[in-house]
């Protein structure tokens, strides 16, 4: 079946980066990115192409070529979901702070919204694709909503994770390494994958685009963010031996990446990996892990998660030894507050963290960002930590100006 009209339901660091290259390889498909948040769908809109909702190198010149031609945003939810051969799911799945499985499984409670809407408004046979990152069977979830509320029309469902990373995102979907397709082993369920790879040919060698089952799909992107963690936290685990030995992990990490068969990539040592995937999707695998009675695998999947918070509190507790020790004015700058270079995105970044551990000593924190905005510090410090001392933060948006008056400096992003 030829797709003429997709709708992707969530306009944020997935869905707008992805849309926006499906929609500028595909000038015959009309594209509408919605999202009910307004102010972002507006900004989406916005002339100023430098204050999109999500910065990433190059989005905006995709954007630019496309946008107003296939390319559309709106808030419209029902209308769009209407039109559609295709849908996205691209909604956030943040780990759940309540009820079963708190702390760990993904609270899948926007992606049902979406599913029961979509059941709601559809008067004709639609293709849906998970592009969130769900724990494995949602699929099955979903399809038992679509279906529970709405028996006239056909559903095939079909699971499409995205491996974008932030800050390189628009080469990352630009060149794939693969593109990974789910769905169903019926008839109909192939034709849904043909219809879902065909879009994706416009641009991608078919031997990158591999299909799979629905559950395959689904657990490999948890699977690659764990692996991808793993690595981090291996790295970071190892830092706190060389520090007490005198190895340096950057010799050791550059000696084992030259191995063919370690790879020299997410050997980095840092203060730890931040990002909304990879602690919610390895906190998912835990919990799926647990919930089957496999204790020994939820266990060994945590410890990742165990060393990356040992390196953030460690990090901090040295900045706090070093000010008690040599007498210094409790004051440190923070460069970079954004989980990685290249994003403004700063979910679960270290900085927010270490900020918190070094506020709660009483010492006073000065901020800059090259991409993110105060308003955001604030939101993120809050978030952690609804009475942190406002009075001892302070956004600098010159920190080079009077670099001389600090005595502490903490680079937590690797902004070039
Ligand atoms: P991600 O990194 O997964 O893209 P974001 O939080 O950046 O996550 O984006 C998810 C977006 O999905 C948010 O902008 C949110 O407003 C939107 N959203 C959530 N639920 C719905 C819904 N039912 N319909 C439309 N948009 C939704």
């Amino acid at each position: 079946m030829k797709i003429n009209n997709i709708c992707c339901l969530g306009a944020g660091y997935v869905g707008g980066p992805t849309m926006s290259i499906i929609a500028q390889k595909n000038p015959d498909i009309k594209v509408n990115v919605v999202d009910m948040n307004a102010d972002k769908i507006l900004a989406w809109n916005s002339k100023d192409l430098d204050n999109l909702p999500v910065y990433e190198p190059g989005l905006s010149k995709v954007v630019k070529e496309a946008r107003g031609r296939n390319l559309f945003f709106s808030t419209d939810v029902n209308k769009h979901i209407e039109e559609a051969d295709m849908i996205f799911i691209s909604v956030n799945t943040p780990t759940k702070t309540s009820g079963k499985g708190k702390g760990y499984a993904a609270d899948l409670k926007y992606v049902d919204a979406c599913a029961k809407q979509i059941a709601e408004v559809s008067k004709s046979n639609k293709i849906i694709v998970e592009k969130s990152t769900v724990p494995v069977r949602t699929s099955e979830k979903i399809k038992d909503i679509l279906t529970s509320y709405n028996t006239n029309v056909d559903f095939q469902i079909l699971s499409n994770p995205e491996f974008l990373a932030e800050g390189t995102a628009m080469r990352d979907l630009e060149i794939p390494d693969r593109v990974l397709i789910g769905g169903d082993n019926t008839i109909e369920g192939k034709k849904a994958i043909d219809s879902l790879v065909e879009i994706y040919s416009s641009w991608v060698p078919k031997k990158n685009i591999l299909t799979t089952n629905l559950w395959s799909s689904e657990l490999s992107k948890l699977t690659a963010n764990a692996f991808l963690a793993q690595r981090i936290s291996s790295i970071n685990s190892l830092s706190e031996l060389c520090e007490e030995t005198g190895a340096d992990i950057e010799e050791v990490s550059k000696a084992i990446g030259m191995d063919s068969r370690i790879g020299k990539n997410f050997l980095k040592t840092s203060v730890g990996f931040g990002g909304s995937c990879f602690q919610k999707d390895i906190l998912n695998l835990v919990y799926i892990s647990r919930s089957l009675g496999l204790k020994k695998v939820a266990d060994y999947w945590e410890q990742i998660l165990i060393i990356n918070e040992h390196q953030r509190d460690r990090f901090s507790k040295k900045i706090i030894k070093c000010i008690k020790n040599r007498n210094l004015k409790p004051k440190v700058l923070i460069l970079g507050w954004a989980f990685k270079k290249n994003t403004n995105d700063t979910r679960e970044s270290a900085a927010i963290y270490v900020a918190n551990n070094l506020l709660n000593k009483g010492i006073s924190i000065e901020i800059y960002d090259p991409q993110v905005k105060e308003n955001q510090v604030n939101f993120d410090l809050s978030n952690l930590n609804p009475d942190y001392n406002k009075s001892l933060v302070n956004f600098v948006f010159e920190p080079f100006q009077n670099i001389s008056d600090y005595n502490i400096i903490a680079i937590m992003t690797e902004w070039d």
